[in-house]
């Protein structure tokens, strides 16, 4: 059997009639940037997240990036976050030229460890800044105590966690604003680039507005230098239509999980992932964790199966970080994770004997 890591051609097979319609109107309409289909997205994506606010970017990069720039966060100025996430994280706060202060994981959700940040913060602290990771949200209770107490911004980064929910809430509406990415293999996915910044600030999201758009509000009137940052019509199109069955698949990746726990649950050389009380998991990725994570990936292949690796190298030891002085050993938690991580498939279409079929295989590697 053969089980690739994600399966985008399935879903669009699923949807095909809708989506096609859509994008027909957009080419027939010639609305090829903003317009219509992007102002109904982000009308409905904020009221799926209990928002004020929803603008439609040209990336989670990018999303992140604006946010930092409309707060004003620049040279001299530091951005607490994590060395366990996706690069662009980290490249968004070198992008207004502040510098990215990394603070360690914990080993249940694999999210910031709320009782390190305290100790990174310091005058030059304007933000802090946690990812919620393969679409379980941090514990923001303590992060919001603490970014209260010194006076800092909370900014999410929600790339992996539509739809996620903080005690009940959706995540993305904690802070003064959050970030999310609809990079094709994302829970919610465009068929190109996209991104949205959330707010329930209404003097931001003004800003935020006139930013992505050459910092005009009305054409040639600029009020600030910006950029082009703006979502394009095609983007807006097919994230109106996939919007409407994102709690759907959420609940079947829920249940795939599920399925994954289940078959898993008598194997005692991995770890299965946690979901705090406090969170609700929309599992962007299922991690696993064991010893012999490079053996075990290889035999995986071998069976068929494609598996993933979030993340292989922590960024503070990267090449192209070294630019921040961090050295190995620093961050023993993020270290360790990313030498035993493992990502299984994981999307709505994946079937219960697929999942049977993985997990029999992981089985099958431990028993021999
Ligand atoms: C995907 C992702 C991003 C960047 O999103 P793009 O749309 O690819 O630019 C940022 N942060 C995290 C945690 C991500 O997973």
């Amino acid at each position: 059997m053969n089980i690739p890591f994600v399966d985008l051609q399935a879903q669009y097979r699923n949807i095909k009639p809708e989506i096609d319609k859509a994008v027909h109107q957009i080419l027939d309409s010639s609305s090829y940037i903003l317009g219509k289909a992007v102002k109904d997205f982000e009308a409905a994506f904020a009221k799926a997240h209990d928002a004020k606010h929803c603008l439609g970017v040209s990336s989670g990069t990018d999303a992140l990036h604006l946010i930092l720039w409309a707060l004003g966060i620049g040279p001299g100025d530091e951005v607490i976050t994590v060395p366990n996430t996706f690069i662009a994280t980290i490249e968004a706060i070198l992008l207004v030229g502040a510098k990215p202060v990394f603070v360690d994981i914990n080993e249940g959700d694999y999210n910031i460890d709320t009782t390190k940040i305290e100790k990174a913060i310091t005058a030059k602290t304007k933000a802090v800044l946690p990812v919620h990771l393969y679409g379980h949200s941090c514990d923001l209770h303590p992060i919001l105590e603490l970014t209260r107490k010194h006076n800092l911004w909370l900014i999410e980064d929600a790339c992996q966690a539509h739809l996620a929910e903080y005690n009940g809430k959706k995540v993305g509406t904690f802070g003064i604003a959050a970030a999310f990415s609809f990079y094709p293999g994302k829970n919610l996915g465009a068929y190109g680039e996209a991104g949205a910044v959330m707010t329930n600030d209404s003097e931001l999201y003004i800003k935020l507005s006139k930013l992505r758009d050459h910092g005009q509000g009305q054409k040639y009137f600029h009020e600030y230098w910006g950029h082009n940052y703006r979502m394009e019509g095609l983007q807006g199109a097919v994230l109106c239509v996939k919007l409407n069955y994102l709690e759907e698949w959420t609940k079947v990746r829920r249940k795939n999980a599920q399925y994954y726990n289940h078959y898993l649950r008598e194997i005692p050389e991995i770890s299965l992932p946690a979901e705090m009380p406090y969170a609700k998991h929309v599992y962007h990725l299922y991690e696993i964790r064991t010893h012999k994570r490079d053996e075990l990936k290889t035999y995986l292949e071998g069976s068929g199966i494609a598996t993933g690796l979030h993340y292989p190298i922590p960024l503070h030891i990267q090449k192209g970080l070294s630019c921040l002085g961090y050295r190995e050993g620093e961050f023993p938690v993020t270290e360790k994770v990313s030498r035993e991580i493992l990502s299984l498939p994981m999307y709505p279409e994946l079937t219960e004997g697929q999942i049977s079929y993985v997990c029999n295989s992981i089985r099958e590697f431990f028993q021999r």
